[in-house]
């Protein structure tokens, strides 16, 4: 049996609101500092496996935000199942994963550059550091 949304936490609630393409306050965090930093790119480009988050053709590099929880962020913390209703977000998960890889082989086999960002590296302490390593990435790509 599924779980619906009455059967779920206010906390598993907001978990839920994080799927991909309603998520969208830190891939603004990410896109402000590329943008602040003189990166032009395309929002959610739905023409390319996985409709990557951001998209820099100059670079050839395409970025994800990922949510720890939904993108199964291996050793994250946040990424731990939920004891109740393990079958279904099991599943759910499973499948976001190896869509994800798929995606990422797919981009690269196009010769795009995959670069993921995790939520738990972007908290306010990380964030400066993980963005630089970004960068660092985008411009040194071939
Ligand atoms: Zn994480």
């Amino acid at each position: 049996m599924k779980p619906s949304f009455e059967d779920v936490s206010s906390e598993r609630r907001q978990l839920m609101s994080k799927i991909r393409g309603t998520n969208t306050s830190i891939e603004v965090l990410c896109r402000k500092y590329l943008f602040a930093r003189g990166f032009r790119y395309r929002k959610n480009v739905r023409s390319l496996p996985g409709t990557p988050d951001i998209v820099l053709n100059k670079y050839k590099t395409v970025i994800f935000v990922n949510g720890c929880f939904w993108h199964h962020h291996e050793g994250c913390k946040k990424a731990r199942i939920p004891k109740t209703h393990v079958d279904f977000w099991q599943k759910k998960i499973d499948k976001n994963l190896s869509n994800d890889q798929l995606h990422k082989q797919q981009l690269e086999f196009l010769g795009w550059q995959v670069i993921t960002i995790w939520e738990c590296n972007l908290t306010r302490k990380l964030f400066e550091q993980t963005m630089k390593e970004v960068i660092d990435k985008i411009i040194h790509f071939k």
